[in-house]
């Protein structure tokens, strides 16, 4: 499609592409490439950061104050797009796109004067606890609980499904204050160091083979009340606030790379008569049409981009434009998965049989890497994508909220 972007919105996007051709390496675009989830390789992610930061670029949205930038929506927009179409790998959201605007909003002075500039070096790197094993789309039965001692809160429990728990130095928690009243009052957001006596890490394997998840026990964990960010028992408030962050963004430029990558993939793999996939009329059809769909996701993200830059509440966008978002990303993974061909096995480094015992990785003889390695990646990307129905709310969560707010049902 074409934009109609102004004079100042081409410059700032040649000014943003100068910049990819100069940074971003070969190296970090294959780690971008390569990305087998929306986690790119920790440490390539962290090395991309690193350089953004320098440039000023890393957190754009924030306020100027704390490092952000003065930029229009259109600009970020433009910003994220040309990141996402030139491959390079995503930053890791806890910090920057998640726990970071409620410290800006809910965060005392020195909360912010410690945290904020760190979050943007990466010397302080966040995962989330929200999630326990009895609680998830009903957030707010959390019991993860922490009883006041003092200056401290005791905190005992556990989180689970906590995305790069063993990266992470720091974790920002919802934990039960208070058992009295409606299930959201007693609810405290607490920042926790993860080298705290008292916690402990186990990794969780996912259907794909990797290990990005875990859950997190906390024996007694003591925690200072300055740790707090909001007020005690008021918790659900930062929640709440954090949660919007979460679903926010631009998904339809990563969309059209990954389908401009299948296509390309489905003109080398060879179709069922022999020829080339993308020649097979069936494969096409189902390829144009998560094109098409994902061309009409970006025109809903314009909507969306210009009601916020007209000051007007988009209302429940976020919500229908998760779903959309990550149903066509797994219509356009299992495209990639059939592109890949049987080269596309599942590689499965840490299992041995259903259910039976976790074992240390042995490359098999021939190397995983038999056949190309978007092979390798397509079925990691394929099982770790059934994961984006889920997480940051899942779809049933979101079409509950369309239901009532758009439907008014
Ligand atoms: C890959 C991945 C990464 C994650 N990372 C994190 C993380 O870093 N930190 C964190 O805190 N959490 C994380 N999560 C957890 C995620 O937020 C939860 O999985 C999610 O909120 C759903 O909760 P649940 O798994 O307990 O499922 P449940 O809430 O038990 O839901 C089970 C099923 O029932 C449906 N359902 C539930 N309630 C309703 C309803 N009222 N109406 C209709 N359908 C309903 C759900 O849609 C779902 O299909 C992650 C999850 C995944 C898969």
């Amino acid at each position: 499609m074409d934009y109609d972007w102004s004079a100042a919105d081409l410059a700032f996007r040649d000014e943003v592409r100068a910049f990819l051709d100069d940074k971003l390496t070969p190296d970090l675009r294959r780690a971008g490439h390569l990305a087998t989830s929306v986690y790119p390789d920790h440490h390539a992610s962290m090395k991309w950061q690193h350089i953004l930061h320098e440039r000023g670029w890393a957190a754009p949205a924030w306020p100027v104050e704390y490092g952000g930038c003065d930029w229009s929506l259109t600009q970020h927009y433009i910003f994220g797009r040309e990141l996402m179409q030139a491959g390079a790998p995503a930053l890791s959201p806890m910090g920057i796109r998640m726990v970071a605007p409620a410290i800006v909003a809910f965060g005392t002075a020195e909360q912010k004067a410690y945290y904020l500039p760190r979050i943007l070096t990466g010397e302080v790197f966040f995962c989330q606890g929200y999630s326990e094993p009895e609680s998830g789309s009903d957030l707010a039965s959390l019991t993860m609980a922490a009883v006041e001692d003092g200056e401290d809160f005791v905190c005992t429990g556990s989180k689970i499904w906590t995305t790069h728990a063993t990266e992470a130095n720091w974790i920002f928690c919802l934990v039960r204050t208070s058992r009295t009243g409606k299930k959201q009052e007693g609810i405290t957001f607490l920042l926790i160091e993860m080298t705290s006596p008292g916690i402990e890490v186990r990794p969780l394997v996912m259907t794909s083979g990797e290990q990005v998840q875990n859950q997190v026990f906390f024996d007694n964990v003591r925690v200072p009340k300055t740790n707090v960010l909001g007020r005690i028992d008021d918790g659900w408030t930062v929640a709440k606030y954090l949660l919007v962050h979460e679903r926010g963004g631009a998904l339809s430029p990563m969309l059209q790379v990954m389908a401009q990558e299948v296509a390309t993939a489905a003109a080398e793999q060879a179709g069922p008569d022999g020829n080339p996939l993308i020649d097979d009329a069936i494969f096409a059809a189902k390829l144009a049409e998560a094109r098409i769909r994902t061309e009409v996701l970006e025109i809903l993200e314009y909507r969306t981009l210009s009601m916020m830059a007209q000051g007007k509440n988009p209302g429940p966008a976020s919500s229908m434009l998760k779903i959309l978002a990550t149903e066509l990303s797994q219509r356009i993974t299992e495209l990639a998965l059939e592109a890949a061909g049987p080269r596309g096995r599942v590689y499965q480094p840490h299992a041995t049989m259903p259910g039976g015992p976790i074992a240390e990785f042995q490359p098999p003889a021939d190397g995983y890497r038999s056949g190309q390695e978007w092979q390798a990646v397509a079925p990691l990307r394929y099982f770790n994508d059934r994961a984006g129905s889920i997480y940051a709310g899942s779809n049933e969560i979101q079409r509950n909220i369309l239901a009532k707010a758009a439907l008014g049902l």
